[in-house]
């Protein structure tokens, strides 16, 4: 392919869904999978299989647009992961449909990585929850809104811290303590065994109906990850985390 005439800095926190979304536009095509075909044949139109290296070889993609970008395939990695920053997140802590603050979208048109991440499921920008492009309603539990129908402040300083110790672990070479790995803990305690093997045998078909990252469980799972990781839950219901024992 010819070099790109046009090739923009990504944005803080975009995904590179988002960035080359936003750069087949500026190209005249409208169909992401076609014009990832056309730059780089070898993910096969698929974003989840653009790798870091696939990138640098796009004539007109800087370095610096390499290392900005959120969500690009970890191909060095057993278990699929996607780079964050310094950070690996497994595919598991990721949602598969695309989530989104419409208030966001509206100011600046990029789409953050941090909306995949599953255990981050607020904005705080808007103090709002995300949505999930094409659902109606989300199933959020009563006590976690303010009389205004946004989130109660105590669940926004909860992601905000979140987001803050992701945002520095992206900073630093990823270390045992990251929050991921931490978050990772108490996911695998809340699984039941076998879907714990699943993910330690490296099965790409892993049961995703056992994760607490969906529906009214993705709720419970951030309170769980509230009282547990950050001790500031509500006293009236605060919730221990899910366990595996159950099963
Ligand atoms: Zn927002």
């Amino acid at each position: 392919m010819q070099r790109l005439l046009v090739h923009p800095t990504p944005k803080t926190d975009e995904s590179i869904q988002s960035y080359l979304k936003r750069l087949s536009s500026q190209h005249g095509v409208t169909k992401l999978d076609r014009f990832l075909e056309m730059l780089m044949p070898s993910c096969r139109g698929k974003i989840l299989e653009v790798t870091p290296e696939m990138l640098r070889k796009v004539p007109g993609i800087r370095e610096s647009h390499v290392k900005g970008l959120r969500l690009i395939k970890d191909a060095s990695t057993e278990q699929p992961s996607y780079h964050y920053g310094k950070v690996a997140l497994p595919s598991y802590h990721m949602l598969r449909k695309r989530w989104f603050c419409p208030d966001c979208l509206n100011e600046d048109h990029i789409y953050r990585a941090s909306w995949q991440v599953a255990w981050l499921p607020l904005c705080t920008r808007h103090g709002r929850a995300l949505m999930e492009e094409g659902a109606k309603e989300l199933d959020i539990p009563e006590h976690m809104l303010a009389a205004n129908d946004n989130i109660r402040s105590e669940f926004i300083e909860t992601q905000l811290i979140l987001e803050d110790r992701l945002e520095r672990d992206t900073a630093v070479a990823p270390e045992s303590q990251s929050v991921v790995q931490e978050v990772d803990r108490y996911l695998r305690r809340s699984l039941p065994k076998r879907a714990v093997n699943q993910l330690d045998d490296r099965q790409r078909q892993y049961s995703r109906r056992f994760f607490p990252l969906r529906g009214v469980d993705r709720w419970r799972f951030f309170e769980c990850l509230q009282t547990q990781m950050i001790g500031v839950g509500s006293t009236s219901h605060a919730l221990a985390c899910p366990s595996n024992t159950l099963f």
